[in-house]
């Protein structure tokens, strides 16, 4: 995965934790530092409508741009990040940077429907979540159904309380969605219960789907449960022409993955926008 993505992989990081506690602690400073110095950034991944073409949201996706010159994965440092409470200020400015790229966008003519971040459960429970979210929408002169927030359904797990919060955010206005939908510990009566707009399925879902005719069979009916309980879906990383292919045929509609994009830069958003309708296009004729 990241080797597709072109970024180098971190190896030493997890060895070194066990057995180069000094190097384990130089990485946390590092990323203490990481805010300031301006080394963390977001990519952003398109969700594509593939009946019509749209382009329905991205995804932002944060990096470090360690001073070593590594680019270094989520998947690497937001565990160290959620160690050390670092996920609070990280989370926070992924948050502000994303409701400022909406509002770049905008300003540079480019209409992006929405953008996902995605949370940690210690910001669920951060005291200003909400205040500093109603924040940098409206400094950012955004429509709170603009941003969507992406928790996973582990997250989602701890009834009572986790309840309340989404309960609030959405009253703010801010989509939610469950996201690795199916790979975690969770039951079916979440999507019921929850006050969640969106499933986003996990992959897994989609790799099977045109070989094996029980994972096809699978995944269209939780696409068709989505509908019928009005959660909108998101199917994740479709990686081939033919998975895209399939799920067109299923009357799938909005679709995150390589085969349509991997993580890009903003300024890629813009430069590809017309260009990510013009391959659904090629799709519908095929
Ligand atoms: P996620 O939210 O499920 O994001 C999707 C991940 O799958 C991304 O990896 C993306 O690059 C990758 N992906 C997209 N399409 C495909 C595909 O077709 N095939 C495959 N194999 N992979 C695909 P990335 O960017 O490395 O992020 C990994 C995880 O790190 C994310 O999973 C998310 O859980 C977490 N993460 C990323 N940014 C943040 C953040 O700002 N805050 C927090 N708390 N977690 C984040
Ligand atoms: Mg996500
Ligand atoms: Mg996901
Ligand atoms: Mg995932």
């Amino acid at each position: 995965e990241h080797a597709r993505e072109n970024h180098q992989p971190f190896a030493f990081f997890h060895k070194s934790m066990n057995t180069r506690p000094n190097e384990a602690m130089r990485i946390e400073a590092d990323l203490r530092k990481s805010i300031d110095q301006e080394e963390l950034l977001l990519y952003y991944q398109p969700k594509l409508n593939i009946q019509t073409g749209d382009l329905v949201g991205v995804e932002a996706l944060v990096r470090w741009n360690h001073p070593s010159g590594r680019m270094i994965s989520p998947g690497e440092f937001i565990p160290i990040a959620e160690r050390t409470g670092l996920i609070l200020l990280i989370g926070e400015w992924v948050i502000e940077q994303a409701c400022i790229q909406m509002r770049k966008w905008t300003e540079e003519g480019i209409y992006v429907p929405s953008v996902s971040v995605n949370l940690s459960v210690s910001q669920l429970f951060q005291h200003n979540l909400i205040e500093k979210m109603e924040q940098f929408l409206k400094e950012n002169a955004l429509e709170p159904n603009r941003l969507e927030l992406e928790i996973t359904e582990t997250m989602a797990m701890d009834k009572g309380s986790v309840q309340q919060i989404l309960t609030r955010i959405k009253k703010l206005g801010v989509s939610i969605s469950i996201d690795d939908f199916g790979t975690g510990y969770s039951s079916l009566n979440q999507l019921r219960d929850l006050p969640i707009d969106i499933v986003k399925v996990d992959g897994s879902f989609v790799s099977d789907i045109t070989t094996n005719e029980k994972a096809n069979a699978l995944l269209s009916s939780v696409i068709r449960m989505t509908k019928l309980l009005k959660l909108k879906v998101v199917v994740e990383g479709v990686e081939t022409q033919e998975q895209l292919n399939k799920l067109y045929e299923n009357e799938c509609e909005v679709v995150q993955g390589f085969v349509i994009s991997k993580p890009i830069s903003a300024e890629e958003i813009v430069a590809q926008k017309e260009q990510l309708k013009c391959k659904i296009k090629r799709l519908n004729v095929t």
